[in-house]
């Protein structure tokens, strides 16, 4: 039988501050194959856009862009929160909803041309995935696909990425 991928994520109301609705992806981790079907979906989704790379942002996109990658036999590099990367860097400054946040790469991780598969978890009002194109752009890579498993609607993320090809497997409200 066919998984719904949407009955594996749990909603966790008032987190982490009240009037939120929390999409949880723990629970999806928990079902192997759960798991194994969404890995599968985004390869399938991914591969149109013929990528050199993937890129995983910090920390939840890391756990989907790393199967991904040894699926799809590319090299996988991290985009992380800033102070996590031991070498030298590339630095993007966003601001969130509350303050400002910044996201690093290895300055060598990326040939200047290549094509870039960018992955998180889940596309809210678009800002981190912005800031993680802007970055691989800043090191000369091409974006060449956006991929999230969640996709929020009405919080303006696909506005925020319009011209970029975006794909996600499931969507809420
Ligand atoms: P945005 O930058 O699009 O506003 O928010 C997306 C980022 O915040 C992603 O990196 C994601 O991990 C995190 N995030 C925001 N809301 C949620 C949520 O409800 N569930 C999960 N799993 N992550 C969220």
């Amino acid at each position: 039988m066919a998984i719904n991928i949407a009955d594996y994520i749990r909603n966790v109301p008032d987190f982490p501050v009240a009037g939120v609705q929390f999409k949880d992806i723990t629970s999806l981790l928990l079902s192997p194959a759960a798991f194994s079907d969404t890995i599968d979906r985004m390869v399938a989704h991914a591969g149109a856009s013929k990528p050199d790379c993937l890129a995983a942002i910090d920390s939840r996109g890391f756990l989907f862009a790393a199967p991904m990658a040894v699926r799809m036999q590319l090299p996988l590099l991290l985009i992380r929160k800033a102070g996590k990367l031991p070498g030298e860097t590339l630095e993007f400054d966003y601001s969130l909803e509350y303050g400002n946040s910044t996201l690093e790469i290895h300055a060598g991780d990326i040939t200047p041309g290549h094509r870039v598969l960018i992955i998180d978890d889940l596309l809210a009002t678009g800002g981190s995935l912005n800031a993680a194109v802007s970055l691989i752009e800043k090191a000369g890579g091409i974006t060449a696909s956006i991929g999230v498993v969640i996709e929020l609607i009405g919080l303006g993320g696909r506005d925020a990425l319009s011209g970029y090809h975006l794909f996600s497997l499931v969507s809420f409200e």
